[in-house]
């Protein structure tokens, strides 16, 4: 019988943006299915996640796709528990209340892919900058195109991981690219982008090619940020048939600003100013059709006579999107 490898995949405990960490477990046998798997453990006090004196905090499998580029492999989402079983602080997966599945997302994730030697994206020379921005959107050519063989090779990988990928494109900075995932439950949608980050991460490896998920890694120049915009509904938006529904449900957003603000990933400031299609980050806004809001309403939910979803444009690149997930689920949830 030949043995199966198990990636257990993790968040760490880094601040102010939590990292991906994993090992290989060596199995006889597995059913592939989660529930058949065991919980494991690794040194916390190696991730941020536990004094050295105890170190120990555990990995409780909660999701799990074929490893699509390993033999005899699977790739395992994981919770990180505290040694007494209860979640451990860092786990925002826990905090998600979406039980019935209720909630689905379609997060766009936006990323840089970056050399590690120039310190400077896939497309800039090592002095200097690239032509400005306007052709590399949806680009196709040498020109204005960097790294298409890493995201085509993760495309597939994901693709064949069983992945709800609905998308990829170009994006407006050189060496800028997006994938979109979307998910019928709030962490189900996150366990999907968590593997794909991890999955693309494992390929820049093979390439010698790192990826950026600062949300302004060119800091205050005019190349535009990186944002994982969310789009979200629940049985209310998509069934209510009322435009004063979704005005009600964007209004619940405006008293909590700072809590949105708070999850939605590292240095947003750097990035919410107002410009490359973003709200500024001190104000709230929501508007049919309007991506310099905070909230836009598409304009296919008007169309289909106020049925729907919404995208929250405020969430960046580098946020955790069950904490994103999380947050967005407890403010529309006040709303009956
Ligand atoms: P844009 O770039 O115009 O903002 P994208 O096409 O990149 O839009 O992303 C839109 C996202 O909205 C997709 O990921 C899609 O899955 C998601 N989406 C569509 N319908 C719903 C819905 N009912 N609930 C949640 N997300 C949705
Ligand atoms: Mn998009
Ligand atoms: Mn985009
Ligand atoms: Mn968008």
């Amino acid at each position: 019988m030949s043995k199966i490898k198990l990636e257990y995949i993790w968040l760490d405990g880094s601040e102010p943006t939590q990292g991906l960490r994993s090992k290989t477990k060596i199995v006889k046998d597995f059913s592939g299915k989660v529930e058949d798997l065991e919980n494991w453990s690794f040194d916390g006090s190696s991730t941020n996640q536990a004094p050295g004196g105890s170190s120990d905090c555990i990995l409780k499998p909660v999701y799990c796709v074929p490893d699509p580029q390993r033999n005899s492999a699977y790739l395992v989402m994981c919770e990180v528990l505290s040694a007494d079983g209860a979640p451990h602080p860092s786990n925002g997966r826990a905090t998600i209340e979406d039980d019935d599945n209720d909630f689905w997302f379609g997060f766009e994730q936006e990323y840089f892919l970056w050399d590690p030697e120039t310190n400077k994206p896939l497309g800039f020379p090592a002095n200097g900058f690239p032509g400005p921005q306007g052709p590399y959107y949806c680009s196709v050519g040498a020109k204005n195109a960097f790294g298409r063989e890493i995201i085509e090779e993760h495309l597939d990988a994901c693709l064949d991981a069983g992945l709800n990928v609905e998308g990829i494109n170009a994006e407006v900075a050189a060496g800028q690219w997006e994938f979109q995932i979307f998910a019928k439950g709030a962490k189900q949608a996150g366990d999907e982008i968590w593997i794909a980050r991890y999955l693309l991460e494992r390929i820049g490896e093979s390439y010698g090619v790192a990826v950026n998920w600062h949300c302004k890694p060119l800091g205050d120049l005019d190349w535009n940020g990186s944002g994982m915009h969310a789009n979200f509904s629940n049985t209310l938006l998509r069934t209510c048939g009322d435009k004063a529904v979704f005005d009600k449900v964007c209004e619940a957003f405006r008293p909590v600003v700072a809590e949105h603000i708070a999850v939605y990933g590292a240095d947003n400031h750097l990035r919410l100013t107002g410009k490359h299609e973003t709200a500024s980050i001190h104000d709230f806004s929501y508007g049919l059709s309007d991506r310099g809001a905070s909230i836009r309403i598409p304009i296919v939910a008007a169309q289909k006579g106020w049925k729907g979803y919404l995208e929250d444009r405020r969430p960046n690149s580098a946020a955790d999107p069950y904490k994103v997930a999380a947050r967005i689920i407890k403010t529309v949830k006040t709303v009956g």
